[in-house]
Protein backbone atom coordinates (compact mmCIF):
# COMPACT_ATOMS: atom_id res chain seq x y z
CA UNK A 1 0.00 0.00 0.00
CA UNK A 2 0.92 3.79 -0.11
CA UNK A 3 3.13 5.49 2.43
CA UNK A 4 1.36 7.69 4.68
CA UNK A 5 1.50 11.23 3.39
CA UNK A 6 1.32 14.42 4.98
CA UNK A 7 0.18 15.93 1.68
CA UNK A 8 -2.38 13.17 0.30
CA UNK A 9 -3.09 15.76 -2.59
CA UNK A 10 0.36 14.69 -4.01
CA UNK A 11 -1.11 11.13 -4.90
CA UNK A 12 -2.83 11.37 -8.34
CA UNK A 13 -3.47 8.50 -10.31
CA UNK A 14 -5.25 9.55 -13.83
CA UNK A 15 -3.91 11.37 -16.80
CA UNK A 16 -2.75 15.27 -16.67
CA UNK A 17 -3.88 17.00 -19.34
CA UNK A 18 -4.32 21.06 -19.85
CA UNK A 19 -4.17 21.05 -16.13
CA UNK A 20 -7.15 18.41 -15.15
CA UNK A 21 -6.80 15.29 -13.85
CA UNK A 22 -8.55 12.42 -15.92
CA UNK A 23 -9.14 8.99 -14.80
CA UNK A 24 -9.42 6.98 -18.35
CA UNK A 25 -11.45 3.15 -18.50
CA UNK A 26 -7.51 0.83 -18.81
CA UNK A 27 -5.30 1.48 -15.99
CA UNK A 28 -1.96 0.01 -14.62
CA UNK A 29 -0.63 -1.28 -11.21
CA UNK A 30 2.05 0.40 -9.75
CA UNK A 31 3.59 -1.85 -7.39
CA UNK A 32 6.59 -1.63 -4.79
CA UNK A 33 9.70 -3.62 -5.75
CA UNK A 34 10.78 -4.54 -2.27
CA UNK A 35 7.71 -6.61 -1.87
CA UNK A 36 5.52 -6.70 -5.17
CA UNK A 37 2.85 -5.24 -3.17
CA UNK A 38 0.22 -2.64 -5.27
CA UNK A 39 0.61 0.91 -4.54
CA UNK A 40 -2.04 1.99 -7.39
CA UNK A 41 -3.64 1.62 -10.19
CA UNK A 42 -2.65 4.36 -12.70
CA UNK A 43 -4.47 5.18 -15.95
CA UNK A 44 -3.62 3.90 -18.93
CA UNK A 45 -2.50 6.31 -21.58
CA UNK A 46 -2.56 5.16 -25.16
CA UNK A 47 -2.89 7.14 -28.55
CA UNK A 48 -6.09 9.41 -27.37
CA UNK A 49 -4.88 10.57 -24.52
CA UNK A 50 -1.58 11.71 -26.01
CA UNK A 51 -2.82 13.47 -28.86
CA UNK A 52 -4.90 15.33 -26.14
CA UNK A 53 -2.29 16.44 -24.25
CA UNK A 54 -0.04 17.60 -27.34
CA UNK A 55 -3.13 19.56 -28.09
CA UNK A 56 -3.27 21.06 -24.50
CA UNK A 57 0.47 21.84 -25.01
CA UNK A 58 -0.12 23.75 -28.79
CA UNK A 59 -2.67 25.36 -27.11
CA UNK A 60 -1.02 26.43 -24.08
CA UNK A 61 2.63 27.78 -26.06
CA UNK A 62 1.91 30.71 -27.09
CA UNK A 63 0.38 32.40 -23.91
CA UNK A 64 3.68 30.50 -21.76
CA UNK A 65 6.31 31.85 -24.24
CA UNK A 66 4.58 34.93 -24.21
CA UNK A 67 5.44 35.90 -20.61
CA UNK A 68 8.71 37.13 -19.37
CA UNK A 69 11.75 35.48 -18.27
CA UNK A 70 11.87 37.09 -15.22
CA UNK A 71 7.69 35.85 -14.98
CA UNK A 72 9.11 32.23 -15.85
CA UNK A 73 11.45 32.02 -13.52
CA UNK A 74 9.29 32.77 -10.47
CA UNK A 75 7.13 29.83 -11.27
CA UNK A 76 10.10 27.26 -11.58
CA UNK A 77 11.41 28.87 -8.79
CA UNK A 78 8.50 28.64 -6.40
CA UNK A 79 8.23 24.92 -7.60
CA UNK A 80 11.81 24.13 -6.45
CA UNK A 81 11.20 25.59 -2.92
CA UNK A 82 7.94 23.59 -2.89
CA UNK A 83 9.87 20.15 -3.62
CA UNK A 84 11.98 21.31 -0.80
CA UNK A 85 8.94 21.65 1.65
CA UNK A 86 7.47 18.22 0.53
CA UNK A 87 10.65 16.83 0.75
CA UNK A 88 9.67 14.05 3.03
CA UNK A 89 6.63 13.05 0.99
CA UNK A 90 8.40 13.09 -2.21
CA UNK A 91 10.71 10.69 -1.06
CA UNK A 92 8.85 8.41 0.40
CA UNK A 93 6.59 7.72 -2.56
CA UNK A 94 9.87 7.72 -4.68
CA UNK A 95 11.22 5.20 -2.33
CA UNK A 96 7.68 2.98 -2.67
CA UNK A 97 7.98 3.01 -6.18
CA UNK A 98 11.52 2.78 -7.12
CA UNK A 99 13.05 0.91 -3.92
CA UNK A 100 15.60 3.05 -3.45
CA UNK A 101 16.99 3.42 0.47
CA UNK A 102 15.11 6.58 1.94
CA UNK A 103 18.54 8.68 2.44
CA UNK A 104 19.21 8.03 -1.37
CA UNK A 105 15.50 9.52 -2.23
CA UNK A 106 15.87 12.37 -0.32
CA UNK A 107 18.70 12.91 -1.42
CA UNK A 108 17.30 13.17 -5.35
CA UNK A 109 14.29 15.56 -4.06
CA UNK A 110 17.39 18.02 -3.26
CA UNK A 111 18.92 17.17 -6.39
CA UNK A 112 15.85 17.33 -8.47
CA UNK A 113 14.64 20.42 -7.25
CA UNK A 114 18.43 21.64 -7.98
CA UNK A 115 17.13 21.71 -11.24
CA UNK A 116 14.57 23.58 -11.67
CA UNK A 117 16.02 25.85 -9.20
CA UNK A 118 19.05 26.67 -11.76
CA UNK A 119 17.13 27.13 -14.85
CA UNK A 120 15.16 29.38 -12.97
CA UNK A 121 17.86 31.34 -12.97
CA UNK A 122 19.35 30.86 -16.66
CA UNK A 123 15.81 31.61 -17.92
CA UNK A 124 16.64 35.07 -17.43
CA UNK A 125 20.11 34.45 -19.30
CA UNK A 126 19.16 32.90 -22.76
CA UNK A 127 20.89 35.74 -24.66
CA UNK A 128 21.26 36.28 -28.49
CA UNK A 129 24.05 38.27 -30.30
CA UNK A 130 24.79 41.24 -32.63
CA UNK A 131 27.02 40.43 -35.19
CA UNK A 132 29.12 43.36 -36.71
CA UNK A 133 26.82 43.17 -40.41
CA UNK A 134 28.57 42.82 -43.43
CA UNK A 135 27.28 45.10 -45.31
CA UNK A 136 26.52 48.96 -44.94
CA UNK A 137 23.10 50.49 -43.63
CA UNK A 138 22.15 46.59 -41.80
CA UNK A 139 22.72 45.05 -38.56
CA UNK A 140 22.65 41.20 -37.58
CA UNK A 141 20.61 40.15 -34.52
CA UNK A 142 20.70 36.49 -33.32
CA UNK A 143 17.66 35.83 -30.88
CA UNK A 144 16.80 32.77 -29.29
CA UNK A 145 13.71 31.09 -29.34
CA UNK A 146 11.54 27.97 -27.76
CA UNK A 147 11.63 25.18 -29.40
CA UNK A 148 7.35 24.79 -29.00
CA UNK A 149 6.11 21.98 -27.92
CA UNK A 150 8.49 19.07 -25.88
CA UNK A 151 8.09 15.53 -25.58
CA UNK A 152 10.16 14.17 -22.11
CA UNK A 153 10.23 10.88 -22.09
CA UNK A 154 12.24 9.37 -18.64
CA UNK A 155 13.37 6.19 -17.09
CA UNK A 156 12.80 4.51 -13.47
CA UNK A 157 16.24 5.14 -11.84
CA UNK A 158 15.61 8.62 -11.12
CA UNK A 159 11.90 9.00 -10.93
CA UNK A 160 12.23 13.28 -10.43
CA UNK A 161 15.64 13.84 -11.45
CA UNK A 162 15.04 12.98 -14.56
CA UNK A 163 12.08 14.78 -15.20
CA UNK A 164 13.34 18.21 -13.57
CA UNK A 165 16.60 18.06 -15.26
CA UNK A 166 13.84 18.19 -18.83
CA UNK A 167 10.75 20.24 -18.15
CA UNK A 168 13.06 22.68 -16.56
CA UNK A 169 15.01 23.87 -19.23
CA UNK A 170 12.12 23.49 -21.32
CA UNK A 171 9.80 25.86 -19.32
CA UNK A 172 12.61 28.33 -19.03
CA UNK A 173 12.85 28.22 -22.19
CA UNK A 174 9.18 29.22 -23.05
CA UNK A 175 8.62 25.38 -24.26
CA UNK A 176 5.64 23.48 -23.42
CA UNK A 177 5.75 20.07 -22.44
CA UNK A 178 4.31 15.96 -22.82
CA UNK A 179 6.50 13.69 -19.96
CA UNK A 180 5.90 10.29 -20.59
CA UNK A 181 7.44 9.14 -17.28
CA UNK A 182 8.31 5.31 -16.65
CA UNK A 183 5.52 2.75 -16.30
CA UNK A 184 7.31 1.57 -12.98
CA UNK A 185 7.40 5.05 -11.08
CA UNK A 186 4.90 7.03 -12.74
CA UNK A 187 3.34 8.42 -9.05
CA UNK A 188 6.72 10.51 -8.49
CA UNK A 189 6.01 12.52 -11.26
CA UNK A 190 2.50 12.79 -10.67
CA UNK A 191 3.43 14.45 -7.51
CA UNK A 192 5.98 16.60 -9.20
CA UNK A 193 3.22 18.27 -11.29
CA UNK A 194 0.76 18.32 -8.76
CA UNK A 195 3.60 20.81 -7.17
CA UNK A 196 4.12 22.62 -10.01
CA UNK A 197 0.07 23.68 -10.30
CA UNK A 198 1.06 25.64 -6.77
CA UNK A 199 3.80 27.07 -8.08
CA UNK A 200 1.59 28.42 -10.97
CA UNK A 201 2.55 26.38 -13.96
CA UNK A 202 -0.35 27.14 -16.44
CA UNK A 203 -2.60 24.51 -17.44
CA UNK A 204 -1.66 22.97 -20.43
CA UNK A 205 2.41 23.92 -19.86
CA UNK A 206 3.04 20.34 -18.12
CA UNK A 207 0.93 17.35 -18.94
CA UNK A 208 2.13 14.06 -18.39
CA UNK A 209 0.70 10.42 -19.87
CA UNK A 210 1.78 6.75 -19.27
CA UNK A 211 0.55 3.73 -19.75
CA UNK A 212 1.50 1.83 -23.55
CA UNK A 213 4.82 3.24 -24.09
CA UNK A 214 5.20 2.52 -27.69
CA UNK A 215 1.62 4.21 -28.72
CA UNK A 216 2.72 7.24 -26.70
CA UNK A 217 5.96 7.44 -28.00
CA UNK A 218 4.52 6.53 -31.69
CA UNK A 219 1.96 9.30 -31.32
CA UNK A 220 4.20 11.88 -29.92
CA UNK A 221 7.16 11.48 -32.33
CA UNK A 222 4.35 11.20 -35.52
CA UNK A 223 3.07 14.75 -34.60
CA UNK A 224 4.72 17.23 -36.50
CA UNK A 225 3.69 20.36 -33.31
CA UNK A 226 5.87 17.93 -31.23
CA UNK A 227 9.25 20.07 -32.37
CA UNK A 228 11.63 18.43 -29.75
CA UNK A 229 12.16 14.87 -28.12
CA UNK A 230 14.09 14.57 -25.13
CA UNK A 231 14.59 11.27 -23.61
CA UNK A 232 16.79 9.13 -21.55
CA UNK A 233 16.58 5.40 -21.01
CA UNK A 234 17.79 2.52 -22.90
CA UNK A 235 19.68 2.98 -26.20
CA UNK A 236 17.90 0.55 -27.93
CA UNK A 237 14.54 2.71 -27.42
CA UNK A 238 16.76 5.85 -28.31
CA UNK A 239 17.52 4.57 -31.42
CA UNK A 240 14.07 3.38 -32.44
CA UNK A 241 12.59 7.19 -30.92
CA UNK A 242 15.29 8.88 -33.00
CA UNK A 243 14.25 7.26 -36.16
CA UNK A 244 10.71 8.15 -35.59
CA UNK A 245 11.58 11.34 -34.88
CA UNK A 246 13.42 11.99 -38.36
CA UNK A 247 9.96 11.77 -40.13
CA UNK A 248 9.37 15.04 -38.61
CA UNK A 249 12.63 16.31 -38.32
CA UNK A 250 12.03 16.77 -34.41
CA UNK A 251 15.11 18.20 -32.85
CA UNK A 252 16.79 15.52 -30.41
CA UNK A 253 18.58 15.07 -27.33
CA UNK A 254 19.16 11.43 -25.72
CA UNK A 255 20.72 9.88 -22.88
CA UNK A 256 21.42 6.68 -23.57
CA UNK A 257 23.42 3.75 -21.68
CA UNK A 258 26.54 3.81 -20.23
CA UNK A 259 29.49 0.86 -19.52
CA UNK A 260 31.48 3.35 -17.51
CA UNK A 261 35.19 2.18 -16.49
CA UNK A 262 37.24 3.00 -13.56
CA UNK A 263 40.85 3.00 -13.72
CA UNK A 264 42.98 2.53 -11.09
CA UNK A 265 46.39 3.91 -11.85
CA UNK A 266 49.16 2.19 -9.54
CA UNK A 267 49.96 5.64 -8.29
CA UNK A 268 46.50 6.69 -6.67
CA UNK A 269 45.54 7.06 -3.25
CA UNK A 270 44.26 3.51 -3.20
CA UNK A 271 41.37 4.41 -0.28
CA UNK A 272 40.28 7.41 -2.23
CA UNK A 273 39.85 5.06 -5.34
CA UNK A 274 37.92 2.51 -3.13
CA UNK A 275 35.60 5.52 -1.49
CA UNK A 276 34.99 6.61 -5.28
CA UNK A 277 34.75 3.40 -6.69
CA UNK A 278 31.65 2.71 -3.78
CA UNK A 279 29.96 5.53 -4.40
CA UNK A 280 29.76 5.04 -8.17
CA UNK A 281 28.80 1.63 -8.50
CA UNK A 282 26.84 0.95 -5.51
CA UNK A 283 24.52 4.26 -5.75
CA UNK A 284 21.00 3.39 -6.81
CA UNK A 285 22.17 -0.53 -6.58
CA UNK A 286 24.40 -0.09 -8.93
CA UNK A 287 21.16 1.06 -11.13
CA UNK A 288 22.22 4.59 -13.20
CA UNK A 289 24.19 5.56 -16.40
CA UNK A 290 27.11 6.46 -14.61
CA UNK A 291 27.75 3.47 -12.46
CA UNK A 292 30.66 2.07 -13.09
CA UNK A 293 30.56 -0.97 -14.92
CA UNK A 294 34.52 -2.30 -15.21
CA UNK A 295 36.64 -1.49 -12.83
CA UNK A 296 40.36 -1.59 -14.15
CA UNK A 297 43.19 -1.82 -11.87
CA UNK A 298 46.81 -1.41 -12.29
CA UNK A 299 48.76 -5.02 -11.51
CA UNK A 300 51.15 -3.63 -8.50
CA UNK A 301 47.67 -2.27 -6.77
CA UNK A 302 45.30 -4.86 -8.38
CA UNK A 303 45.19 -7.22 -4.96
CA UNK A 304 45.20 -4.08 -2.39
CA UNK A 305 42.64 -2.55 -4.15
CA UNK A 306 40.20 -5.36 -4.52
CA UNK A 307 40.80 -6.68 -1.40
CA UNK A 308 39.68 -3.03 0.32
CA UNK A 309 36.88 -2.40 -2.14
CA UNK A 310 35.88 -6.28 -0.58
CA UNK A 311 35.74 -5.02 2.90
CA UNK A 312 34.05 -1.68 1.94
CA UNK A 313 31.20 -4.25 0.13
CA UNK A 314 31.03 -6.29 3.15
CA UNK A 315 29.76 -3.43 4.91
CA UNK A 316 26.66 -2.60 2.79
CA UNK A 317 23.13 -3.18 4.36
CA UNK A 318 20.70 -4.76 2.19
CA UNK A 319 16.93 -4.54 2.73
CA UNK A 320 14.11 -2.33 2.09
CA UNK A 321 13.88 1.49 1.70
CA UNK A 322 12.61 2.48 5.31
CA UNK A 323 14.97 -0.51 7.31
CA UNK A 324 17.43 1.18 9.52
CA UNK A 325 21.23 1.20 7.66
CA UNK A 326 19.99 -0.36 4.78
CA UNK A 327 22.57 1.10 1.51
CA UNK A 328 21.13 -1.11 -0.90
CA UNK A 329 17.75 -1.64 -1.82
CA UNK A 330 16.19 -4.34 -4.48
CA UNK A 331 16.46 -3.98 -7.95
CA UNK A 332 13.57 -2.86 -10.17
CA UNK A 333 11.81 -6.27 -11.07
CA UNK A 334 12.58 -9.61 -12.60
CA UNK A 335 14.12 -9.10 -15.45
CA UNK A 336 16.86 -6.49 -13.81
CA UNK A 337 16.94 -9.51 -11.65
CA UNK A 338 17.77 -11.86 -13.96
CA UNK A 339 20.22 -10.00 -16.28
CA UNK A 340 22.65 -9.44 -12.87
CA UNK A 341 22.09 -13.22 -12.23
CA UNK A 342 23.50 -14.11 -16.90
CA UNK A 343 25.76 -11.68 -16.01
CA UNK A 344 27.16 -13.49 -13.08
CA UNK A 345 26.96 -16.92 -14.10
CA UNK A 346 28.43 -16.02 -17.08
CA UNK A 347 31.54 -14.95 -15.79
CA UNK A 348 31.61 -17.28 -13.44
CA UNK A 349 31.69 -20.01 -16.53
CA UNK A 350 34.57 -17.82 -18.12
CA UNK A 351 37.33 -18.33 -14.97
CA UNK A 352 36.23 -15.03 -12.71
CA UNK A 353 36.59 -15.08 -8.95
CA UNK A 354 33.98 -14.08 -6.95
CA UNK A 355 35.19 -12.12 -3.77
CA UNK A 356 32.14 -11.46 -1.74
CA UNK A 357 28.82 -11.56 -3.02
CA UNK A 358 27.45 -13.14 -6.73
CA UNK A 359 23.76 -14.58 -5.70
CA UNK A 360 20.61 -13.45 -5.28
CA UNK A 361 20.37 -12.49 -1.17
CA UNK A 362 18.52 -14.41 1.15
CA UNK A 363 15.93 -11.87 1.37
CA UNK A 364 14.55 -13.06 -1.56
CA UNK A 365 12.10 -10.72 -3.78
CA UNK A 366 14.66 -8.88 -6.52
CA UNK A 367 17.16 -8.28 -3.97
CA UNK A 368 20.61 -9.06 -4.77
CA UNK A 369 23.86 -9.60 -2.74
CA UNK A 370 26.41 -6.57 -3.52
CA UNK A 371 29.38 -8.28 -5.49
CA UNK A 372 33.11 -7.80 -6.15
CA UNK A 373 34.79 -10.28 -8.81
CA UNK A 374 37.88 -10.26 -10.22
CA UNK A 375 39.67 -11.87 -13.27
CA UNK A 376 36.96 -10.60 -15.23
CA UNK A 377 38.19 -9.97 -18.85
CA UNK A 378 36.87 -8.62 -21.48
CA UNK A 379 35.22 -11.67 -23.45
CA UNK A 380 32.90 -11.80 -20.65
CA UNK A 381 29.20 -10.48 -20.78
CA UNK A 382 29.31 -7.76 -18.41
CA UNK A 383 32.14 -6.54 -20.35
CA UNK A 384 30.41 -5.57 -22.95
CA UNK A 385 27.01 -4.47 -21.66
CA UNK A 386 26.03 -2.49 -18.54
CA UNK A 387 24.86 -4.75 -15.47
CA UNK A 388 22.86 -2.16 -13.86
CA UNK A 389 23.21 -4.16 -10.40
CA UNK A 390 25.65 -4.02 -7.83
CA UNK A 391 28.13 -5.91 -9.42
CA UNK A 392 31.69 -5.00 -8.96
CA UNK A 393 34.03 -6.55 -11.86
CA UNK A 394 38.15 -6.40 -11.51
CA UNK A 395 40.18 -6.25 -14.97
CA UNK A 396 43.84 -6.58 -14.37
CA UNK A 397 45.96 -4.35 -16.33
CA UNK A 398 49.81 -3.29 -16.73
CA UNK A 399 50.18 -0.44 -19.01
CA UNK A 400 48.18 3.46 -19.10
CA UNK A 401 48.04 2.65 -23.77
CA UNK A 402 46.50 -1.24 -22.89
CA UNK A 403 44.07 0.50 -20.23
CA UNK A 404 43.21 3.15 -22.59
CA UNK A 405 42.52 0.97 -25.13
CA UNK A 406 40.67 -1.51 -23.32
CA UNK A 407 37.97 1.74 -21.56
CA UNK A 408 37.39 2.90 -24.87
CA UNK A 409 36.72 -0.61 -26.23
CA UNK A 410 33.29 -0.82 -26.26
CA UNK A 411 30.31 1.43 -28.58
CA UNK A 412 29.66 3.96 -25.14
CA UNK A 413 30.94 6.88 -24.10
CA UNK A 414 28.88 8.23 -21.15
CA UNK A 415 31.21 8.50 -17.98
CA UNK A 416 34.02 7.54 -17.23
CA UNK A 417 36.69 7.53 -13.82
CA UNK A 418 40.49 7.36 -13.15
CA UNK A 419 42.51 7.77 -10.43
CA UNK A 420 45.88 9.20 -10.49
CA UNK A 421 48.37 11.43 -8.51
CA UNK A 422 50.44 12.37 -11.81
CA UNK A 423 49.52 15.64 -12.99
CA UNK A 424 50.64 14.54 -16.64
CA UNK A 425 49.41 11.51 -16.76
CA UNK A 426 45.92 12.70 -15.83
CA UNK A 427 46.05 15.26 -18.57
CA UNK A 428 46.81 12.43 -20.98
CA UNK A 429 44.41 9.94 -19.72
CA UNK A 430 41.76 12.58 -19.69
CA UNK A 431 42.32 14.08 -23.44
CA UNK A 432 42.32 10.02 -24.85
CA UNK A 433 39.30 8.74 -22.77
CA UNK A 434 36.30 8.98 -25.28
CA UNK A 435 33.41 10.02 -22.83
CA UNK A 436 31.22 13.03 -22.39
CA UNK A 437 32.02 13.50 -18.71
CA UNK A 438 35.16 12.05 -16.53
CA UNK A 439 35.99 11.96 -12.55
CA UNK A 440 39.16 12.28 -12.21
CA UNK A 441 40.13 11.30 -8.35
CA UNK A 442 36.50 11.60 -7.79
CA UNK A 443 33.17 8.93 -7.96
CA UNK A 444 30.25 11.26 -8.08
CA UNK A 445 30.24 13.54 -10.97
CA UNK A 446 26.16 15.12 -11.10
CA UNK A 447 25.59 18.32 -10.12
CA UNK A 448 23.17 20.55 -11.72
CA UNK A 449 25.99 23.45 -12.65
CA UNK A 450 27.97 20.69 -15.19
CA UNK A 451 27.09 19.85 -18.19
CA UNK A 452 25.91 15.70 -18.79
CA UNK A 453 26.16 14.34 -21.39
CA UNK A 454 27.53 11.60 -23.47
CA UNK A 455 29.52 10.37 -26.70
CA UNK A 456 29.32 7.64 -29.41
CA UNK A 457 26.13 5.90 -28.63
CA UNK A 458 25.71 7.19 -25.16
CA UNK A 459 23.59 9.94 -26.50
CA UNK A 460 23.68 13.72 -27.80
CA UNK A 461 22.99 16.82 -26.47
CA UNK A 462 23.84 18.10 -22.51
CA UNK A 463 21.39 18.24 -19.64
CA UNK A 464 22.28 21.10 -16.56
CA UNK A 465 24.23 23.97 -16.75
CA UNK A 466 24.37 26.81 -19.27
CA UNK A 467 24.46 24.11 -22.15
CA UNK A 468 21.24 22.71 -20.83
CA UNK A 469 18.83 25.41 -21.94
CA UNK A 470 20.38 25.27 -25.32
CA UNK A 471 18.73 21.93 -26.26
CA UNK A 472 15.33 23.55 -26.13
CA UNK A 473 16.16 26.67 -28.42
CA UNK A 474 16.70 27.35 -31.76
CA UNK A 475 18.19 30.49 -33.17
CA UNK A 476 17.09 33.42 -35.40
CA UNK A 477 18.69 35.69 -37.51
CA UNK A 478 17.39 38.48 -38.48
CA UNK A 479 18.92 40.85 -40.86
CA UNK A 480 17.63 44.21 -40.27
CA UNK A 481 18.85 46.68 -44.05
CA UNK A 482 17.39 49.88 -45.30
CA UNK A 483 19.30 51.83 -42.17
P1 LIG B 1 15.04 0.99 -19.10
O1 LIG B 1 15.74 -0.25 -19.53
O2 LIG B 1 15.86 1.93 -18.29
O3 LIG B 1 13.66 0.77 -18.56
P2 LIG B 1 13.82 1.97 -21.51
O4 LIG B 1 14.49 2.62 -22.64
O5 LIG B 1 13.08 0.70 -21.76
O6 LIG B 1 14.94 1.81 -20.43
O7 LIG B 1 12.81 2.95 -20.80
C1 LIG B 1 12.99 4.35 -20.74
C2 LIG B 1 11.68 5.03 -21.05
O8 LIG B 1 11.34 4.73 -22.41
C3 LIG B 1 10.51 4.55 -20.21
O9 LIG B 1 9.67 5.66 -19.93
C4 LIG B 1 9.84 3.58 -21.13
O10 LIG B 1 8.47 3.38 -20.85
C5 LIG B 1 10.01 4.28 -22.46
N1 LIG B 1 9.80 3.43 -23.64
C6 LIG B 1 10.07 2.13 -23.80
N2 LIG B 1 9.72 1.73 -25.05
C7 LIG B 1 9.24 2.82 -25.69
C8 LIG B 1 8.71 3.08 -27.01
N3 LIG B 1 8.63 2.12 -27.91
N4 LIG B 1 8.31 4.33 -27.30
C9 LIG B 1 8.39 5.31 -26.39
N5 LIG B 1 8.87 5.13 -25.15
C10 LIG B 1 9.29 3.92 -24.79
Amino acid sequence: SLPPLKNSELIKTGVYIAGQWKSLPEQYAVTNPANGELLAHVAQAGATATQGAIDAAEKAFPIWRAKTAKQRAAVLRKWSDLMLDNQEDLAQLMSAEQGKPIAEARGEVVYAASFLEWFAEEAKRAYGDVIPSHKAGAKILVLKEPVGVVAAITPWNFPLAMVTRKVGPALAAGCTVVLKPSEETPLSAHALAVLGEQAGVPAGVFNIVSGDAPSIGNTLMASSVVRKLSFTGSTRVGKLLMRQASDTLKKVSLELGGNAPFIVFDDADIDAAVAGAMASKFRNTGQTCVCVNRFYVQDAVFDTFTQKLTAAVKALKVGSALEDGVTQGPLINQAALAKVERHVADARAKGAQILIGGKPDVKGGTFYEPTVIAGATPEMEMSQEETFGPVAACYRFSTEDEVIALANSTPFGLSAYFYSRDLARVFYVADQIESGMIGINEGVISTEVAPFGGVKESGIGREGSKYGIEDYMHTKYLLLGGL
